[in-house]
């Protein structure tokens, strides 16, 4: 029999019984337990584990793990963590059809509530001002995206249906459909130069904290606009208020921040031209993100074989 599989999450993470009841239906035929269940033989015995943001000093009293499925699709806080204490352990991170569909849902949602210029008409309403703003189609509209993976592309696809232009900016070059590519940070100011709505989905690296920056967001044409659905540190956010105060930056929708929950002192909250959301543009299904964890652990149990891992040197 397989030693059970360990559930290691953050302390105070409120979501593990759900978690361990949906893997459980998932993998009936394993026994998905929380860390703080398995005795000594079982710590000696596991290889894998299933990790939400896990404590490295837990994953350090299983001596034959070789490697943690997370069950999100971000993993820059395990892959820090782990590089200081167990950078031999492999990272499978979540890559799941229903999240990339959520967030391009999201992205689709949120690009047409500033194409249509909501804010404006929120603010008018509050002033009881009748005023039609001029009409532009979406053909007319650009829409960048910073990071082309798995929830980029979803996300220009469903971009381009609506028909707006669509081009994205990765690391390596993409040829993709309907999508104009571009590739590399000499590659960036092009990018940004005819953009309207800039939209980030790349990971947290060292490369990319603090790329929305003022030189960068200077970049973009006056009044575009921000979305930022990946990690709030990838944005200096003094660069952005002033940005935003200076009118360069129409509006920004933010669901993520620096700290989370958002301190209630912090400008966003109050700033006119900002929309804060509480990082809920893509939250994880458990079921469907369960049932691909199982079908990873499945092909490990059969073949041996890790299933594809986080390249920890470029840190996604
Ligand atoms: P992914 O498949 O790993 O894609 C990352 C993309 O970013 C790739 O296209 C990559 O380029 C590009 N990239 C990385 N570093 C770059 C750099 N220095 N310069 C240019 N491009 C760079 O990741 P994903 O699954 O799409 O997820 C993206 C992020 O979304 C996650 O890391 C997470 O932070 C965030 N997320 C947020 C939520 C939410 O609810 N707000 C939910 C899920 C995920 P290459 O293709 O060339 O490698």
């Amino acid at each position: 029999m397989n030693p059970p599989i360990p559930f290691l999450a953050a302390p105070g993470y409120p979501a593990t019984q759900q978690w361990i009841a949906a893997l459980q239906e998932a993998m009936p035929g394993e026994r998905i337990v929380m860390f703080s269940q398995l005795n000594d033989a079982d710590k000696a015995a596991c290889t894998l584990a299933i990790v939400a943001n896990p404590s490295p000093a837990d994953l350090k009293q299983l001596p034959e793990l070789c490697w943690v499925h997370s069950v999100w699709a971000g993993v820059e806080r395990l892959v820090a963590d782990l590089k200081q204490t167990q950078a031999e352990l492999k990272i499978v991170r979540l890559i799941d059809p229903q999240l990339a569909e959520t967030m391009a849902e999201a992205v689709l949602a949120w690009t047409l509530y500033l194409h249509r210029d909501m804010p404006s008409y929120i603010r008018q309403q509050r002033q009881k001002r009748w005023q039609p703003l001029p009409a532009v189609r979406a053909q007319e509209r650009t829409v960048g995206l910073l990071g082309m993976g798995v929830l980029g592309e979803a996300a220009a696809q469903r971009l381009h249906a609506a028909n707006f232009k669509v081009r994205g900016w990765s690391r390596e070059r993409k040829a993709l459909a309907n999508v104009e590519c571009f590739a590399g940070a000499a590659e960036l100011q092009s990018m940004l130069a005819a953009t309207d709505i800039l939209i980030c989905l790349l990971p947290l690296t060292e490369h990319t904290t603090g790329l929305l920056n003022a030189q960068t967001l200077g970049w973009l044409p006056a009044g575009a606009s921000l979305i930022n659905f990946a990690r709030g540190p990838i944005i200096d956010d003094a660069a952005l208020s002033s940005a935003l105060d200076s009118g360069h930056i129409g509006h920004a929708v933010l669901d993520v921040f620096a700290v989370e929950p958002l301190p209630q002192d912090q400008w966003q909250w109050t700033h006119p031209q900002v929309s804060v959301l509480p990082h809920c543009s893509a939250p994880t299904h458990h079921q469907t993100a369960s049932a691909i964890v199982a079908s990873n652990i499945q092909a490990f149990r059969s073949s041996g074989l890790i299933p594809a891992s986080v390249d920890t040197q470029a840190g996604y």
